[in-house]
């Protein structure tokens, strides 16, 4: 088999996630994860997987010799294995939430190949955000009210904090956006913090075992968050698996919904309320707003269709102007359950 059938074959594979319109970053994203024997082996265990004993039949490997196989593949994160399992089921990974469009970039320098990958999966994840996710044409993810600005009448389950007290134990890995962008365009990035992707329950226990996180503390973990509100990254995804504190230089989601202009993102269920008399007209809120959704000309203004509810504009209001109520029902957009 020629190495372009092989990295053909996988990019078959990963076709049913519709990736004809990045076909071109897809493939070199598949040559910079896969060596060649990798990728035969990829597509031979599929996305379905099988047990050790049940991948032995399928592919006629020696036992020894495909164990060390899937865990090396598994360690660059291209193979998921449950974690704590004695007769784990081993899974090609998938594309996204957790795919290769995050597993690359969770602390994943430490393989002769990971600068080269970091310039691929830069490239990826840009195309990704700009063509793949209008595709979808609905939103993917949400984005949490940062816990510090939720109003009084707030559920548990609309506090992102509270959710992950519940999905112990807590990690935390480089932001698998930042990172390669970092590596890849050194010098013209952001200059937000790397470390800040917050792993909780059955990812935390998959990062530690694949060497992708370090273990928190939950205090650490609502730390963490904090500070990513007061340096103004917005906390997305589900505090189930992980937890994203994004910026719309490099995240694939914010960088989707605000470079394309597509509802990528599911809003959270507040909006902030400017106190008008209060308010200064000082600029920060706007400056810091990623969807520049603030208007200043007398007092602030917040345009409630184009805000994400995230409370960036929150921390550093000077007058303290800011406070975030319920969004009204009318102006609310939900999730896409089936991506
Ligand atoms: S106005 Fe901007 S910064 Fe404030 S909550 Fe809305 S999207 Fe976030
Ligand atoms: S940061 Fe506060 S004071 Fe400044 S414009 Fe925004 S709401 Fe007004």
């Amino acid at each position: 088999m020629t190495t372009r059938d092989a990295y053909q074959d996988l990019y078959d594979l990963y076709s049913i996630f519709n990736v004809h319109m990045i076909a071109n970053p897809m493939m070199e994203l598949l040559r910079a994860q896969f060596t060649l024997e990798e990728a035969e082996l990829a597509v031979k265990v599929d996305f379905s997987g099988g047990t050790l004993d049940e991948l032995q039949q399928k592919t006629g490997m020696e036992k020894n010799k495909l164990k060390k196989m899937l865990e090396t593949m598994a360690d660059k994160g291209t193979v998921w294995i449950d974690p704590g399992v004695e007769n784990p089921v081993y899974k090609t990974m998938g594309l996204a939430g957790p795919g290769l469009v995050e597993t690359g970039g969770w602390g994943n320098i430490k393989y002769p190949h990971s600068v080269p990958l970091m310039h691929a999966l830069h490239k990826f994840e840009k195309e990704f955000a700009t063509k793949w996710l209008p595709a979808v044409g609905v939103p993917v993810t949400r984005v949490w009210l940062t816990p510090a600005a939720l109003p009084d009448d707030a559920k548990p389950e609309e506090n992102v904090a509270e959710m992950m007290k519940r999905s112990g134990p807590w990690g935390v890995s480089t932001c698998s956006c930042r990172l390669p962008h970092w590596i890849a365009t050194p010098g013209d990035h952001c200059e937000f913090p790397l470390e800040v992707c917050l792993f909780t329950s059955e990812m935390t226990k998959w990062g530690l075992e694949r060497n992708m996180c370090r273990e928190i503390t939950y205090e650490r973990a609502v730390e963490i968050l904090q500070q990513c509100n007061e340096d103004g990254l917005v906390h997305t995804h589900d505090p189930n698996e992980f937890v994203c504190n994004c910026c719309n230089d490099c995240c694939v989601m914010l960088m989707g919904h605000c470079v394309s202009g597509a509802k990528v993102l599911q809003h959270s269920e507040f909006i902030p309320r400017i106190d008008d008399s209060e308010c200064s007209a000082c600029g920060v809120c706007a400056e810091r707003c990623p969807v520049d959704a603030i208007t200043v000309e007398a007092f602030a203004t917040v345009d409630i269709e184009k805000c994400l509810g995230c409370g960036v504009c929150f921390p550093t209001c000077p007058t303290e102007s800011i406070q975030f109520v319920r969004r009204p029902e009318e102006t609310t957009f939900k999730e896409h359950d089936h991506v």
